[in-house]
């Protein structure tokens, strides 16, 4: 989810949407809970509180913690409708890139169908917002934890299975070395919402939950929430389950961040079509500069040629 702008919400005065919200959707119940579709399609042709159920189980095998309690599912056939419900549910116009939204407080989940991501041909896309979408909830086991947004944002993506692009990732780099990555403490809580700062901001999220469990195995997922469900701030929940300290989380991540690609890399990442075509309006530029360099030359040329036949003229 290379650009994903996927909200995650508290809404405690949340209601259950009204029937007149969810009018025209087809309702399947199963042990999972609720789910309500509109033009969604399983390639096994199942029931979707099925499909739901089975992309729960997923969810809570890769990250080895469970749900453990029913969920309401709205599957909307695509963006447009996706955001006609979410902007009555929260009441606010979503982002323009939303793809999906989880109300952990509600166990709520809004997910756009097929082709809300603008990726026409890429087929999954949905049912990777969907898996980001459930583990949000499967995170909030304990709905009182404060988990940081980076890291809650970066386990969704990471048990999603979202690919950071080769390019992206030496783009990354390059922002590590340089300095122009976000700090930590500013993924704290709010994402930016301007596009390409945010897209950082996910991808620099989910570089931090590879980093954890590069080091300490993908059990310090599910460790660290338990210890955020128990009511621990992350620094110590962190320094509990790996005996490093949290002060040095971040120079450590950058550190190891900055040493995955190489430089070359690194500043192909960084030469996009903007910067050759600012190459190009360069070699303009120059051209031009030559040009009137040489034309200026052969004015001068000429005026002397004339000035000395004016003499010549004269001595006449
Ligand atoms: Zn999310």
């Amino acid at each position: 989810m290379s650009c994903a702008a996927v909200l995650l919400l508290f809404f405690s005065s949340f209601a259950a949407p009204e029937s007149r919200l969810l009018k025209g959707y087809e309702v399947d119940r199963g042990e999972i809970g609720i789910v309500y579709h509109r033009g969604w399609q399983t390639w096994r042709g199942e029931d979707m509180a099925d499909f739901v159920e089975r992309k729960v189980r997923d969810v809570e095998s890769i990250l080895g913690r469970e749900l453990g309690r029913p969920i309401t599912v709205v599957l909307t056939p695509g963006r447009k409708e996706l955001h006609r419900l979410v902007g009555q549910v929260v009441e606010r116009r979503p982002h323009d890139n939303l793809q999906g939204l989880a109300l952990p407080a509600r166990d709520w989940i809004f997910v756009g169908g097929e082709g809300v991501s603008g990726q026409a041909g890429r087929p999954g896309v949905a049912h990777e917002t969907l898996l980001h979408e459930i583990t949000h909830l499967v995170n909030h086991g304990a709905r009182n934890s404060v988990i940081p947004r980076w890291f809650d944002e970066g386990v969704c993506m990471w048990v999603s299975g979202n690919r950071i692009l080769p390019q992206d990732e030496a783009y990354l780099c390059g922002l590590a070395h340089v300095g122009g990555l976000f700090r930590v403490r500013q993924l704290e809580t709010e994402f930016p919402r301007l596009h390409l700062l945010g897209t950082i901001a996910y991808q620099e999220s989910q570089m931090m939950v590879s980093f954890l469990v590069e080091e300490h195995g993908s059990k310090i997922l599910s460790n660290l929430l338990s210890e955020l469900d128990a009511g621990k701030d992350f620094g110590r929940a962190y320094e509990d389950q790996t005996e490093r300290s949290w002060a040095d989380f971040e120079a450590q991540f950058f550190r190891w961040l900055s040493g995955r690609r190489n430089l070359l890399e690194v500043i192909a990442s960084f030469v996009n079509v903007w910067t050759f075509i600012a190459f190009l309006g360069l070699i303009a530029i120059f051209r031009s500069v030559l040009r009137e360099r040489k034309l200026r030359r052969k004015l001068e040329v000429e005026e002397k040629a004339a000035e000395e036949g004016d003499v010549g003229v004269v001595s006449e």
